[in-house]
């Protein structure tokens, strides 16, 4: 356990749907900051796996502000799209990140993919790396993964991202369609969060 003591950390995001979960998962005792607090924009994330470009965000704004930081990097993979969108989650919404776009190209994809994909399961997971950089010598890193199914259309209104087309195992629902309390509890950014919760 680190010997530092935590009473202010940085969720290294500009995405609120990630904001208000991750603030949801940390003491409630801790002030929160965000790079919006200081006007700074994401830097660029051109690592090859969810943990480099986690890794990114974490150092980025933990040397920039001077202070601890927990960033995310997560995204949807589609077995039958070769693993797409994976780490390119974000940018298959353009350059607004824009959720109804990337909905579209995962369905345009799945199209050219298969014109009888509709009728099919299509099998998807949720990974979710979290790097907390500041706190100890080395930062620490954590993976969480949420196995589930593609809807065939979309469904329900909560939640951000791909949460209306994706169905987590075990579920009738999609993520858009559960209580955000219930998607908290069962994906991969909890999973990964209970992996380094020590730590907090
Ligand atoms: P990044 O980690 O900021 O590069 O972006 C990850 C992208 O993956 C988000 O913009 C969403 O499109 C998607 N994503 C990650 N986690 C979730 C989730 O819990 N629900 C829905 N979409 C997600």
């Amino acid at each position: 356990m680190s010997k530092k003591k935590i009473k202010e950390i940085i969720i290294g995001s500009n995405n609120t749907g990630k904001i208000r979960e991750i603030r949801d998962l940390l003491p409630k005792k801790y002030k929160i900051f965000t790079p919006n607090d200081f006007n700074l924009r994401s830097p660029k994330e051109n690592g090859k796996s969810f943990i480099e470009n986690s890794l990114i965000k974490a150092e980025y704004y933990s040397k920039k502000i001077g202070k601890i930081c927990i960033a995310d990097d997560s995204g949807l993979e589609i077995d039958y799209l070769d693993k797409a969108p994976g780490i390119f989650s974000a940018r298959w919404g353009g350059k607004n990140n824009n959720f109804n776009i990337a909905i579209k190209k995962v369905f345009r994809e799945l199209n050219k993919k298969d014109k009888k994909w509709r009728f099919k399961k299509i099998h998807a997971r949720f990974i979710c790396a979290l790097t907390i950089y500041g706190l100890k010598k080395n930062p620490i890193h954590s993976l969480g993964i949420v196995r589930g199914l593609i809807s065939n259309k979309k469904m329900g209104k909560n939640g951000f991202g791909y949460d209306p087309i994706f169905i987590p195992n075990g579920s009738l629902l999609t993520f858009a369609e559960m209580q955000p309390s219930k998607k908290y509890k069962i994906d991969h950014r909890y999973i990964a969060f209970k992996k380094i919760k020590k730590f907090f």
